[in-house]
């Protein structure tokens, strides 16, 4: 039978990964988003999709098909996730009934906690199944006509993925197949490695918080959009540090408890910013200058609305609605887990908690209603570290 591949979603990423399999493998584009399927089915038409390659080079070429039908699942040899992590869970969920043995599911981005959840909605049949996390997208890309025309900016040269089981090497080779010779599928350890390391739960919440919370900001609204990074302060600093200092505890007591296990790609964020922003920001001194004077964030500033010509946060913006649920719940569930107190992250959560409208944590505890809508191990009924290492399937020497 042919290499199938699905691509799941609908948006930037779903659109650049559909064209660009298409061009040599059975690739069927499914979203259960809405009408979305329905409505990119009738956008390309009968036409081929037409993607735009860094250097402008133009390819086309054709999905098998586009679709929301679940069942598609059973044909699939890779199926790749390239939604926002929110909706993970539902893709999962749907595809479950239908994936045969060896069926290969992976995330980009993953987020954290991407494999547990996994584990937990594909029940007895997570085992059969190889989950693939990937720390970010391989590209920066955007569609240029919905549904038609789509354009890679840039592949990054070099990006970090794990497989669960970790013994599922032909995997990450098929992945690699699938994506070409850039960006290069580094080898990690493991998924928790991958989890713990997701710099957009620290930093996203941690500024949101250092410049909106309620020791910083009096809530009047602002002339000017501050930058996101560039606008890092002395305090948000110390916020981000703190926040990233609590989730290296929780890394290395991991590491103590679980003989064997290697969490090194764990990093702390300023060893982050050097892996990955190196030659392009003049000063590494600290964390704050590392953001400061990093060219990739030019411009990029805080998510705000405009009221009467001024502006005002947008507190539910992905940078609090996508990271604290799918990024730093998961961070802060397996610190309680552990026995890792984070004071700092737990102010962050209980702040960010109220923006998003959901309930996390009570009276200081992973115990709120709304933990099933997050990662946290707890809201998947992981309450002790041998039922989190089970559904993490990292063989556990306890
Ligand atoms: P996007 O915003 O274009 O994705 C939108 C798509 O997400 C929709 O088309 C739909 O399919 C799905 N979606 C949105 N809301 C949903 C809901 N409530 N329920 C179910 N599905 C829903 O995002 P993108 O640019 O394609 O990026 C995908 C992921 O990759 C994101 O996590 C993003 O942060 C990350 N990322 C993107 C880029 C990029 O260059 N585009 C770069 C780095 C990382």
């Amino acid at each position: 039978a042919d290499f199938t591949v699905l691509c799941c979603g609908g948006g930037n990423a779903a659109q650049v990964a559909t064209g660009l399999f298409s061009i040599r493998y059975k690739t069927i584009a499914v979203s259960f988003y809405a009408d979305e399927a329905a409505k990119w089915k009738a956008a390309l038409g009968d036409e081929d999709f037409e993607l735009t390659l860094p250097g402008g080079k133009v390819v086309k070429s054709k999905p098998h098909d586009i679709t929301n039908d679940p069942s598609v699942a059973a044909t699939a040899n890779v199926i790749l996730l390239v939604v926002p992590s929110h909706a993970h869970g539902e893709y999962f969920e749907k595809f479950a009934p239908y994936m045969k043995p060896g069926t290969i599911v992976a995330c980009m981005p993953a987020r954290s906690g991407g494999d547990i959840l996994f584990s937990s909605k594909l029940g007895e049949k997570a085992k059969d199944m190889i989950f693939c996390g990937f720390e970010t997208l391989p590209w920066a890309c955007r569609f240029t006509e919905w549904g038609r025309k789509a354009t890679i900016l840039g592949t990054k040269n070099n990006i970090l993925a794990a497989v669960s089981p970790a013994t599922a090497k032909q995997a990450m080779a098929k992945l690699q197949g699938l994506l070409g010779v850039n960006p290069w599928v580094q080898d990690s350890p493991n998924n928790l490695g991958i989890s713990l390391r997701n710099p957009g739960m620290i930093v996203h919440p941690g500024v949101m918080y250092g410049r909106w919370g309620p020791e910083s900001w009096d809530g009047q609204p602002k002339d000017e959009s501050p930058l996101f990074y560039q606008g890092v302060d002395e305090f948000t600093e110390k916020i981000l540090i703190e926040m990233t200092d609590e989730a290296q505890a929780v890394a290395r007591k991991a590491e103590q408890l679980v003989p064997g296990l290697d969490l090194s790609d764990a990093c702390t964020l300023k060893q982050w910013y050097l892996d990955c922003y190196d030659g392009q920001m003049t000063d590494t001194s600290s964390l704050k200058r590392c953001m400061n004077t990093n060219a990739a964030y030019d411009g990029l500033k805080h998510p705000c609305k405009e009221v009467d010509g001024k502006h005002m946060p947008d507190l539910t913006y992905r940078y609090l609605s996508e990271d604290v649920p799918t990024g730093l719940c998961f961070a802060k569930g397996l610190a309680e887990i552990i026995g890792i107190p984070t004071p700092t992250i737990d102010k962050v959560m209980i702040w960010a908690q109220g923006c998003i409208g959901l309930e996390i944590m009570v009276d200081g505890k992973m115990t709120g209603k709304d933990l099933d809508k997050t990662r946290a191990p707890q809201g998947m009924g992981i309450t002790t570290l041998p039922a989190f290492l089970l559904a993490s399937k990292i063989p556990a020497l306890l």
